[in-house]
């Protein structure tokens, strides 16, 4: 069984799709490798580019004070990824033959970070998640067994700094719901 530390090692030098060519820095994920919350999103930016860790930029530092202030935690208490690990050029939407060949990379963060909840973050992440073409607005607000884990939709933080109070406020909500979830005792019932 391979570990998280082995998992990035590969992707470090991966070429299975073509935005590795316009790469700087594969930003694999970062945080808490046992965390038992994991943040899910798009794909890197400028600044994760350059840096190489996922919501470096303005909207993971917004991402970091809602974070805060609705859950209590710091990035370090948890996992953060994105379901592409290199930056698609000019910030375009990953293409689905992207997140496709980044997939087992993100599947084996799933499985080896072990997470109990798991918030999505916009359409692309939710997607991934859910397998579903339904939209983030639609979906969000509510809490989706998948396995074991809890997924828990919300809007991603650049289309809430874009957008109005309405999505902030929505956007807390859905963290605080998370927060409730990584308290209870349970995940998924146990069958009778
Ligand atoms: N947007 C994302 O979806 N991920 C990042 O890491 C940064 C911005």
């Amino acid at each position: 069984m391979p570990t998280l530390v082995d998992v990035e090692r590969e992707a470090m030098s991966c070429t299975r799709c073509a935005l590795h060519r316009g790469r700087t820095t594969v930003v694999f994920g970062v945080g808490d490798p046992h965390a038992e919350l994991m943040f899910v999103g798009e794909g890197p930016g400028e600044q994760e580019d350059l840096e190489g860790e996922p919501f470096v930029g303005r909207s993971g530092r917004f991402l970091d004070r809602l974070v805060q202030e609705e859950m209590g935690l710091t990035r370090d208490r948890c996992y953060i990824a994105n379901a592409v690990k290199c930056r698609p050029p000019g910030n375009r939407d990953p293409l689905p033959a992207e997140i496709e060949a980044c997939r087992p990379f993100f599947d084996a963060q799933l499985e080896l970070v072990d997470p109990k909840v798991i918030v999505t973050l916009g359409n692309f992440a939710t997607k991934l998640l859910l397998s579903t073409g339904e939209g983030i607005t639609k979906l969000r607000g509510r809490v989706y067994p998948r396995g074991r884990r809890l997924v828990v939709p919300t809007y991603h933080p650049a289309a809430v700094l874009r957008g109005g109070g309405e999505t902030r406020a929505q956007m807390r909500a859905d963290l605080v719901r998370a927060a409730q979830l990584l308290a209870a005792p349970t995940t998924v019932p146990a069958a009778p």
